[in-house]
């Protein structure tokens, strides 16, 4: 190794740490990458569902997904990814409506035609917006009554955007709802059919190449040994602590969420650490059933009904038909800040709330198709994005010396994503081997 090449920790096995560890390998760099879970993946990750191996939350890939392409092409899984054309519904005040196209707008009983009109320009307008900065400082719902007016706002917003941030609804940031308009508005095949994408096999596909793309270059991955600390002396970093055990490394990435840091890493300043605090972040508990029928055509179906509290349902399967016949996969998010008395409800309730909700959206459905059912938490699945953002972010170089960071609100405007993931993980590699000069390392 030569002066320049460095001992690098990364703390967590998601995408993100994997992509880290990747460049860092091909710039020579030795690599640890240490995961409190006893899997790779992070949000990403799959897990025996009765039989099927399955993503423990959905994953939808977009047309606009480049940096994921451009991975699957580097490491030769182009041809796994596959498109559906796929269908979108809108439960409505007790009735299930087709959405997502021209057609389905005009025919929406529930808005009148200003409303619609109202409605189509702003995604055609957000569709066509390429600097952000701007609505960085607006909020969300300002910004979307404005363009849809309160009658349009009540019927398609309010209820699922509710369902969705609770206390937080009003301090959203406009850009970071638009880039998600806009991305949905992008995947598209024609006017008619929207067009989504997914990984042959799952996520696990992806993560498991970049898993053998990591040992094969000599990284190594550490299961199941969460980062309790990183030691810093005299402003730099020392190394990590894992389990009462010091271990020396030059440098520290961290891809966990950002709320774990100022903990794990005492050395920081206190004013830096109180800004990484004010980061906030909603935790979900998704509800994942194998059924004997698909309950909708739909994809995606979101929900604004007084009667139902999840903002949406997404039928996994009619995405990706990769089950076998007769096992139809739905996943419905509680996405809900702790503070939600739902939140300390067992899961088999939960579970047990969207299998209530199924026969009103499709009265044909019945107890006996579940076949199997699970929920799974994530604390911090969606970073809460207020007007105003953009400045909130700390850099991803700390002033510990060694120590970057990064983690889904880096994505931001952009959504959450594996996609942005990799984007995200290879500006932070560049922020860590940037040399003094100004150069990065450079890949090899
Ligand atoms: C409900 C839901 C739906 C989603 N839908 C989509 C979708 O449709 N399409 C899409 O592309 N993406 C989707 N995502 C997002 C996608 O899963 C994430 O963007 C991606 O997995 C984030 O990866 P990451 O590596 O950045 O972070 P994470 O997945 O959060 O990984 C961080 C890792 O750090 C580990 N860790 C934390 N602390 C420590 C520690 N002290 N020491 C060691 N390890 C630690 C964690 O265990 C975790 O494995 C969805 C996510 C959720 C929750």
């Amino acid at each position: 190794m030569t002066a320049s090449k460095k001992k690098f920790a990364i703390v967590g096995a998601g995408p993100m740490g994997l992509m880290a560890a990747m460049d860092l390998l091909v710039q020579g760099h030795e690599v640890d990458i240490y995961e409190r879970d006893d899997r790779i993946g992070g949000m990403s990750a799959s897990f025996n569902f009765d039989g099927l191996k399955i993503e423990r939350y959905y994953h939808f890939i977009c047309k606009t997904d480049y940096p994921l392409f451009e991975l699957l092409a580097e490491l030769g899984l182009s041809d796994r990814l596959k498109w559906t054309d796929t269908k979108m519904g809108y439960y409505y005040e007790g009735k299930l409506y087709k959405w997502g196209t021209p057609f389905a707008l005009l025919a929406f009983p529930k808005l009148g035609l200003i409303s619609k009109f109202r409605y189509a320009l702003h995604v055609m307008v957000t569709k066509g917006i390429q600097d952000w900065t701007a609505l960085d400082k607006v909020s969300a719902t300002v910004w979307l009554r404005k363009w849809l007016g309160e009658r349009g706002y009540d019927v398609l917003w309010r209820r699922t955007f509710y369902l969705k941030f609770f206390e937080y609804t009003e301090n959203l940031s406009a850009s970071w709802i638009g880039t998600r308009i806009k991305r949905i508005a992008l995947s598209r095949r024609s006017l008619l059919s929207e067009s989504l994408g997914y990984i042959q096999g799952g996520s696990d596909t992806l993560l498991e190449v970049m898993e053998k793309f990591i040992l094969e270059r000599g990284g190594r991955i550490h299961l199941k040994q969460g980062i309790d600390q990183v030691n810093v002396e005299n402003g730099c970093v020392a190394g990590v602590r894992i389990a009462g055990e010091d271990r020396a490394y030059d440098a520290v990435l961290s891809t966990a969420p950002i709320q774990y840091v100022p903990r794990m890493v005492p050395g920081l300043p206190r004013e830096f650490a109180d800004g990484i605090r004010k980061i906030e972040n909603i935790p979900v508990a998704c509800v994942i059933l194998k059924l004997k029928h698909a309950v909708s055509e739909n994809f995606w179906m979101n929900i604004s009904d007084a009667s139902i509290e999840i903002p949406g349902v997404i039928e996994y399967s009619n995405l990706n038909p990769g089950t076998r016949d007769g096992e139809h996969i739905l996943y419905a998010p509680f996405y809900m800040p702790k503070t939600h008395p739902k939140w300390s409800l067992p899961n088999d309730q939960l579970i047990d709330e969207v299998i209530g909700y199924l026969s009103k959206i499709n009265p044909a459905f019945r107890q006996d198709w579940v076949l199997a059912r699970h929920c799974h938490r994530y604390d911090f699945a969606q970073t809460i994005c207020p007007p105003g953002f953009q400045e909130m972010l700390p850099p991803m170089k700390t002033p510990v010396e060694g120590f970057f960071m990064a983690d889904t609100s880096y994505y931001y405007p952009e959504d959450r994503s594996i996609n942005e993931s990799i984007a995200t993980a290879r500006r932070l590699v560049e922020a860590a081997t940037k040399q003094p000069n100004g150069t990065a390392s450079g890949r090899h």
